[in-house]
């Protein structure tokens, strides 16, 4: 059988969007980036002025904020569309100051709770691609199909900085690096639901792989699942 539910967890621009959406395009799934769900929470606190630090009134804001994530509703290179509480933030959730404050967010019991709950919920019909830091492990521990994807941190700042010039943005690769670091740090280090291979994962290292390399990788990985007795 076709695996019905794929986890792809791995630290940031380790190209686990790129790859979720290429395979969820090519299997008929749908793609789900549950990063997007922590960075609406950051940005929507950012602009109501509550302070990231504030873990009480941060939660109380997660708890209550309608999140949406849409097929893309703007022809402007966007995956889907975030909606928070009404508004279009699918560009807002990726300035610098939410990528600043965004892991320090996800450390909070109680926005993790509510947001795992809401994944949950879009991932019950099956047929879909799930992608973050805790889905093999905590959101869907028992998905027919768990890959890690990984990358060497100076290869995945330079992703990320190409990305940013791209976009037209301003970036500078010794701050993305260090930028990098200290998410991973935070991602893998925090109390609950740390960063870490789920247990039953194929690790995928696409430091020097291509995009269509590493999505090949990915496809036969779900082709090997396919071909093995239930
Ligand atoms: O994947 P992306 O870089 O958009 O995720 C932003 C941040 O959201 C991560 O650095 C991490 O702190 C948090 N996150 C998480 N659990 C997930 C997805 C993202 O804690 N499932």
């Amino acid at each position: 059988m076709r695996p019905s539910t794929i986890a792809i967890d791995g630290p940031a621009a380790s190209g686990k969007s790129t790859i979720g959406e290429l395979l969820a395009r090519r299997l008929g799934y749908l793609y789900f980036d549950t990063g997007v769900m922590y960075r609406a929470v950051t940005w929507v606190a950012l602009k109501r002025e509550i302070p990231p630090e504030n873990e009480e009134a941060v939660t109380a804001l997660a708890a209550t904020l309608h999140i949406d994530v849409l097929p893309p509703t703007v022809e402007d290179g966007r995956q889907y569309t975030v909606m928070a509480d009404g508004e279009d933030v699918t560009w807002s959730i990726r300035r610098p100051d939410v990528d600043a404050n965004v892991s320090l967010v996800s450390t909070y019991r109680g926005v993790r709770t509510e947001m795992v709950r809401q994944q949950r919920r879009v991932a019950a019909n099956g047929r879909i691609v799930m992608v973050g830091r805790d889905i093999g492990t905590v959101v869907l521990p028992d998905a027919d199909l768990k890959v890690y994807l990984d990358a060497t941190v100076e290869e995945r700042a330079w992703r990320r900085c190409r990305e940013m010039q791209a976009r037209g943005e301003p970036a500078d690769y010794e701050e993305i690096l260090a930028m990098m670091r200290r998410r991973d740090e935070i991602d893998s280090h925090r109390a609950i639901s740390p960063l870490r291979v789920p247990e039953g994962a194929v690790v995928v290292d696409t430091t020097e792989l291509t995009i269509e390399e590493a999505l090949d990788r990915v496809l036969s990985l779900v082709e090997e699942r396919e071909c093995r007795p239930a």
